[in-house]
């Protein structure tokens, strides 16, 4: 074991004077992996070395429409579905056995991770909107965002899992030292539980796209109606 560490020692000293694999991107190799430390965390947290978080503001907009939808959908079966195939993808399921890497170590995270949105009492309701949210924006971008399961599925469960506070890690070596920083959900919790979403709720994503698509064409077929031709009677020679 301490021979591969050493091997290891050996080889980041050389790799780590090679620049990152990212084009065009300036910095040189972490450890011994083939991107940078920023690079590489990119691509653990959103799936792709290039890859950013989509930020609230981002798909707010998005968010209202679809939060406006489904509180006029009420009692729709197609509705009832996703919100069921939501709070399956939400159950933690029965405890972990602590495991930080290796296998079954997804497994884990990713029960910890759902055991905090369960404490914190989320709604379904509400993952369920912020969920087909997220995937109606990569939809709409599919220059940002070509088809990629990984990069939906982290951006998903990125989402969904800042829904209650994240846990925070201490960084102090002192108990005078306060100074905490949000743990953020490893790429295993958020494989197990984007790809648990983003497999279970294409068809009604798809539906909902096009259910809001029919809304935007008839409020614009009013709308053109303003441009109509007037045709005002001939006034009368008096
Ligand atoms: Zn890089």
């Amino acid at each position: 074991m301490s021979s591969s560490l050493y091997q290891n020692r050996q080889r980041a000293r050389i790799n780590t004077q090679r620049p990152c694999d990212t084009p065009g991107c300036p910095r040189n190799r972490k450890w011994t992996t083939s991107l940078c430390s920023q690079c590489g965390d990119r691509r653990t947290r959103h799936g792709h070395p290039k890859a950013l978080g989509i930020r609230k503001p981002e798909y707010a907009p998005l968010l209202k429409l679809v939060r406006d939808l489904f509180a006029r959908l009420d009692g729709s079966t197609a509705l009832r579905e996703a919100e069921h195939v939501i709070r399956l993808a939400l159950d933690p399921g029965p405890e972990r056995r602590k495991k930080r890497s290796g296998p079954g170590a997804d497994a884990y995270h990713a029960w910890r991770e759902l055991s905090r949105l369960q404490a914190a009492k989320v709604s379904p309701r509400r993952a369920l909107e912020v969920s087909v949210a997220i995937m109606l924006y990569i939809r709409e971008r599919p220059a940002q965002f070509p088809k990629d399961a990984v990069m939906t599925a982290r951006a998903v469960a990125n989402a969904v899992y800042r829904l209650a506070p994240l846990y925070m890690y201490h960084y102090g070596t002192t108990v005078a030292d306060h100074r905490t920083n949000s743990l953020k959900p490893c790429a295993g919790a958020l494989d197990v539980l984007g790809n648990r979403v983003r497999v279970g709720l294409a068809p009604f994503v798809r539906n909902v796209e096009a259910t809001l698509a029919e809304e935007k064409r008839e409020e614009n077929e009013r709308r053109a109606r303003l441009y109509e031709k007037l045709t005002p009677t001939k006034r009368k020679a008096s």
